[in-house]
């Protein structure tokens, strides 16, 4: 159990000292290189935990691929995500909310669940 929990504070240290959505495949890889090898199986089992507990938010991206980003605002909120390197920026959920709520009554849809994701290019990213 103490080695579980110790595990966990590793890869919950990591999610916290990025700004980007990662995928398990890459923190699996990132605990590797600070020496503390974690099992793929575990890595996913770990994250699942977080998110579960509200800990860490999930970003389905295009591809397929499933990623994990410890967020900073501890309430509701929006993502504005780099497609290419995961790099991210909490959008304020009033912004977003508020532009949802709009569009729906405009358009006269009702029960709208506000944008949550924003996908486009950083700045680093675009060459
Ligand atoms: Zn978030
Ligand atoms: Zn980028």
């Amino acid at each position: 159990m103490m080695r579980t929990t110790r595990r966990r504070t590793a890869l919950m240290d990591l999610l916290t000292s990025s700004d980007r959505f990662q995928s398990a495949q890459e923190l699996h890889t990132a605990l590797a290189r600070h020496g503390e090898p974690l099992a793929l199986s575990t890595v996913y089992r770990a994250l699942q935990h977080f998110v579960d507990s509200g800990d860490v938010h999930v970003f389905h991206a295009a591809n397929g691929e499933t990623l994990y980003r410890r967020c900073t605002r501890p309430d509701h909120h929006g993502h504005l995500i780099c497609r290419l390197c995961g790099k991210t920026e909490e959008l304020k959920a009033a912004t977003v909310d508020i532009w949802s709520a709009d569009l729906g009554r405009t358009l006269g849809f009702d029960e709208i669940s506000p944008v949550t994701e924003i996908v486009g290019t950083c700045q680093d990213c675009a060459v």
